[in-house]
């Protein structure tokens, strides 16, 4: 089910891991991001947007996890975009991208994982304000559609999974923090903020996303162990584990 939150945006929650696909109406068409995650989902999804309507011409993708490079025909041959470096990534991660879509769910054309191009410098036909930062994957962009009053924020500010650092670059603690700081600013100008995963924020629970965040990252940064209601679930301890001896490598 595709549920409102502004005008011209509307989100589509799957059960593998409350991952949110978003529709955003942009001049021409939607804007799909980050449409997943299982085969009945994209096809779900896929009857919606008939539902509604307006037809998809262009994908954007947050960043260059195989959860977020996620496609369907049913959505149409249209150019699907990343930052630059998140292009770079997705095509040269593309067949552990597939294998890991493979393995975690059911259905997910794998022929059409990963197929995304640099977005053009005036934004093409997405909308809005790209933000990119060094935070959680290489060449990660939350979009701000600032007209609208939403931040999509892709793999940051979720309420279900903690801030996850990249393993394979250094310095991810400032990392994170840099781009908290700048999300934060994006955020100002919004009163609805959609994650990656999770449940949309409005209001007083998009600063209190933010402050939850950076609250994480700085015991991260005193090598404490941080104390975080995301952990409950036993599958989040070991990506927390991690955190914590990369930011005591920093
Ligand atoms: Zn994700």
């Amino acid at each position: 089910m595709l549920n409102q939150v502004a005008d011209g945006v509307w989100v589509r929650q799957s059960e593998w891991v409350w991952s949110n696909a978003i529709a955003v109406r942009g001049e021409d068409g939607l804007i799909l991001v980050d449409p997943g995650i299982g085969g009945s989902d994209l096809n779900q999804l896929a009857d919606d947007l008939d539902r509604l309507g307006i037809p998809v011409v262009a994908g954007f993708s947050t960043h260059p996890h195989w959860d977020h490079l996620l496609w369907h025909s049913r959505f149409g041959d249209v150019p699907r975009y990343a930052t630059a470096a998140g292009a770079r990534a997705a095509s040269d991660a593309r067949e552990r991208g597939q294998r890991m879509a493979a393995e975690s769910a059911s259905g997910i054309p794998l022929e059409l994982v990963g197929l995304v191009t640099p977005l053009p410098a005036d934004g093409g036909p997405v909308p809005g304000e790209i933000a990119e930062h060094q935070a959680h994957a290489v060449g990660h962009a939350a979009v701000l559609l600032a007209d609208r009053g939403v931040l999509l924020a892709g793999d940051m500010l979720s309420d279900v999974l903690i801030p996850l650092l990249d393993p394979r670059r250094p310095g991810q603690v400032d990392a994170y923090e840099t781009a908290l700081d700048r999300l934060g600013e994006a955020a100002s100008h919004v009163d609805v903020l959609v994650p990656g995963h999770g449940a949309v924020a409005e209001g007083a629970e998009v600063t209190a996303r933010l402050a939850a965040d950076h609250a994480y990252i700085g015991a991260l940064r005193r090598g404490q162990e941080p104390v975080d209601a995301r952990l409950s679930q036993d599958w989040l301890s070991g990506p927390h584990r991690a955190n914590l001896e990369q930011a005591r490598r920093r």
